[in-house]
């Protein structure tokens, strides 16, 4: 009997539900978890604001066919006295990890707990977050943790913009604007495709189409090697394009594969 995994935070959209209907196609018993974990959260970021959509999310799940939803307590993964962190060194330098201090350590060590918890064969994670999983990838290779990480791709909204539960926070106005993500990665996809390989070509292209949104302030914008999450100087070779757009407080993220 297979067991998979789905971790998540809740406010499930369609991205988190092709996760689980990933599991299920691989896995014959799926456990969704639902729990947001504090210690990802850095101070001033939006662990007290975080979307809480429960009840739909129950709904969900049980619609989709999930065998079991885990919603624990902060105190259930993190009783009296819990000591533990799991630092993934080098990948969670770089993008997100210079930006968020500590994130990747609080995601890796959920994600230790979940899988101590749920003995998972296989667990999916969604390339949204492209940097989240080349550090699980990571971590459960090094740790010999026995579970399989899948990956799902990433789901969009009809003007492109990814689908992620922060984007309840935008404004009528920023999620107009906020389809200039995808608008920017397309080109950078286009611009391979016509032969393009100068990476500072690429960005500024790509930053100069987000710019042309008036609320849109680019956090980061970088081609990295997308194992080793490392700037990359020459596409040779397939390459991460990450950005991370701020619109007002809302923090997006995402990402596109350029393949020379
Ligand atoms: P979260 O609830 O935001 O922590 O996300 C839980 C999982 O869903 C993570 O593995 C994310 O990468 C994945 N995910 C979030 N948004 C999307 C999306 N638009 N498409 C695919 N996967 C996603």
């Amino acid at each position: 009997m297979r067991i998979g995994l789905v971790p998540t935070m809740g406010a499930l959209h369609e991205g988190h539900l092709s996760l689980v209907s990933l599991a299920l196609g691989e896995a014959d018993r799926v456990v969704v978890s639902i729990f947001v974990n504090p210690s990802q959260f850095g101070p001033g970021e939006d662990l007290a604001s975080y979307p809480d959509t429960f009840d739909e999310d129950l709904m969900k799940l049980k619609e989709a066919g999930v065998h079991c939803v885990f919603f624990p307590s902060v105190d259930e993964i993190y009783p009296n006295g819990f000591s533990t962190s799991v630092n993934v060194s080098g990948l969670t330098e770089t993008l997100c990890g210079k930006y968020r201090q500590g994130h990747f350590n609080g995601v890796s060590t959920v994600c230790a707990v979940l899988f101590g918890i749920a003995q998972p064969d296989i667990a999916v994670f969604g390339r949204k977050d492209a940097q989240q999983l080349a550090v699980i990838r990571r971590m459960a290779a090094d740790l010999g943790l026995g579970v399989e990480i899948h990956a799902g791709e990433i789901i969009r909204e009809s003007d492109g913009l990814a689908m992620s539960s922060r984007n309840l926070y935008l404004s009528p106005g920023e999620r107009a604007q906020a389809s200039v993500i995808f608008r920017g990665l397309s080109k950078a996809a286009e611009l391979v495709l016509k032969g393009e390989r100068v990476v500072e070509r690429i960005c500024y292209s790509v930053r100069e189409i987000i710019e042309e949104a008036p609320l849109a302030a680019v956090q980061y914008l970088e081609l990295v090697d997308p194992n080793t999450m490392k700037p990359v100087t020459k596409l040779t070779t397939p390459a991460l394009l990450a950005v991370a757009v701020y619109f007002g407080h809302t923090r997006l993220i995402d990402n596109v594969i350029l393949k020379p």
